[in-house]
């Protein structure tokens, strides 16, 4: 994933300099939604929000060296920067309401321009968010930071912190999908038409907004996969100040994965992957799942602190090198 964006550099035909036609023609869409008193074209919105909820607020950033390879499309690389914000609201159990856009740009390119914001408004139309303010400037690299606002009824948001001894631990999905896809497309080796679903999976992630809003009731914790599941899971057991036992012979693995992958490297991509954008969650049994995503149990929350894991019934050492920014 280290690459630094080319695309930007091609030589294109039209060269936008004007920031404010850049938000008019790109970013300034007619938002029918009542809940916007004041959208792009002020010094803020204004957003009504119900009285009867919380807010929940996240916010990402992508960076052009750090954050996406260089063949992503500009059109993935759009729907990908709202989409993994969409999983942070859905791993809180909310509803996507409103959405910021900060983007830094080299050199703003009205190709590029085109393909991102029709990426970008392709998962805003298919979510229900309304790009409602933003920030436009130049830099020396395209950093994109989508800022989401959605709501959820008062007192119901699902934290990393609620698990309980003896809950079982669930996921969502299929897990690994989208680092397998990556290192298969890194390796430049030819796209059959399996690895092209692994590699779609990165392209654009699905976040479960739907399956969120269901758990608020039913989960006692949740956190979305973005980092890999050992990692995050770890994150979720530590803010409830437990442990708890993965069983690897249970990981959800998609038949492209199973296909391509030996058994090994799949459960290495699943357990520290990232990008699944998948959830996790801790239920009480017994949990019964009244959705249409698959849900898998994978393991059991313990008092024990630490995260352990077995396969096929034997104790796994499993050592995380999970993706962190400043290591
Ligand atoms: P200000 O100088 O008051 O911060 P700007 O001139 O930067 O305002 O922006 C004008 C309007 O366009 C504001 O409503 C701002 O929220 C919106 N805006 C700026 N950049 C973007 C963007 N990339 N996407 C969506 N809206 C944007
Ligand atoms: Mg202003």
């Amino acid at each position: 994933m280290i690459a630094q964006s080319k695309k930007f550099d091609l030589k294109t035909k039209v060269v936008i300099v004007d920031e404010f036609k850049i938000i008019s023609q790109y970013f300034e869409r007619k938002v029918e939604d009542n809940s916007v008193r004041v959208g792009i074209g002020d010094d803020g919105a204004v957003l009504s929000p119900d009285r009867q909820k919380d807010l929940i607020a996240v916010v990402d950033s992508m960076v052009s060296a750090v954050h996406f390879p260089v063949w992503l499309s500009p059109a993935d690389i759009g729907y990908r920067a709202v989409a993994i914000n969409l999983s942070d609201v859905a791993a809180m159990g909310g509803t996507p309401r409103w959405m910021t856009l900060a983007l830094t740009l080299v050199k703003p390119d009205s190709d590029w321009l085109e393909e991102f914001s029709s990426g970008l408004f392709a998962a805003a139309e298919e979510f229900n968010v309304a790009l409602v303010g933003g920030d436009t400037t130049r830099g020396s690299e395209i950093i994109i930071s989508v800022q989401i606002l959605g709501d959820i009824e008062r007192g119901s948001v699902l934290q990393r912190s609620g698990a309980e001894p003896g809950d079982g631990i669930y996921v969502s999905g299929t897990l690994g999908d989208a680092s397998a896809g990556l290192s298969i497309k890194e390796s430049g080796s030819p796209l059959t038409q399996a690895s092209e679903f692994l590699v779609g999976r990165f392209q654009r992630p699905h976040p479960r907004v739907d399956l969120g809003r269901f758990l608020r009731t039913r989960a006692t914790a949740a956190i979305d996969l973005s980092d890999g599941l050992f990692g995050d899971l770890e994150k979720l057991l530590s803010a409830s100040e437990l442990g708890g036992t993965i069983e690897l012979d249970k990981l959800p693995l998609s038949k492209q994965m199973t296909q391509l992958v030996r058994r090994r490297d799949a459960i290495h991509f699943a357990l520290a992957g990232g990008d699944d954008y998948e959830l996790c969650f801790t239920a009480s049994d017994p949990f019964i799942n009244e959705t249409d995503v698959p849900i898998q149990r994978i393991g059991t929350v313990s008092n024990d602190l630490g995260l352990s894991c077995t396969l096929d019934g034997n104790s796994y050492e499993f050592r995380n090198k999970g993706y962190r920014h400043f290591t």
